[in-house]
């Protein structure tokens, strides 16, 4: 069976939550820096806040978003447009020294028919790739696996960060 896209079955709890809960997560996430192991953020820079993808299309889905709720590139002040890019290249030095991907996809959603779960905030993807990772991933979609692995690359990538100063902004 050859599959192009990738395979994420685990979604399906994501997609069905999205109805149920009316709440920001990345909003959540800000105001609750105790709690920032628990809630998988990696990095909190001036104007940014970086997050694993707690429903990841693949290993190593990072979110990049502004810390102010805002919805489109439209409100996003250049500064906070030049964090965000400046965060998409340290997050790809962070996940190469911890995951050697061969690729990224790195992407935005605007609007729910385009795919976006979090229409409100706007957020960056950043999705490391790999030759034939559809099968990893298909071998990898119980949610419990999942979940764990999470955590532990959230330690793996900030034990990283601390060894080589990232984010260098
Ligand atoms: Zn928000």
């Amino acid at each position: 069976m050859e599959h192009k896209n990738l395979w994420a079955p685990w979604r399906i709890k994501y997609i069905q939550g999205l109805s149920e809960s009316s709440e920001c997560f990345i909003c959540h996430n800000l105001e609750n820096p105790d709690d920032d192991d628990k809630n998988l953020v990696l990095w909190r820079s001036n104007l940014c806040l970086v997050v694993l993808n707690r429903f990841p299309y693949n290993n190593g889905h990072l979110l990049i978003a502004p810390a102010r709720h805002i919805p489109d590139l439209d409100q996003a002040t250049d500064e906070e447009l030049l964090e965000m890019t400046k965060l998409v290249r340290e997050s790809q030095k962070a996940l190469s020294l911890a995951m050697k991907p061969h690729g990224f996809n790195v992407g935005m959603n605007f609007g729910r028919c385009a795919g976006a779960g979090l229409p409100e905030h706007l957020h960056i993807h950043l999705v490391p790739r790999w030759d034939g990772d559809t099968n990893f991933m298909s071998v990898c979609s119980d949610t419990d696996v999942i979940s764990q692995s999470l955590t532990e690359l959230h330690e793996l990538l900030k034990k990283i960060s601390k060894e080589h100063n990232l984010p260098g902004l």
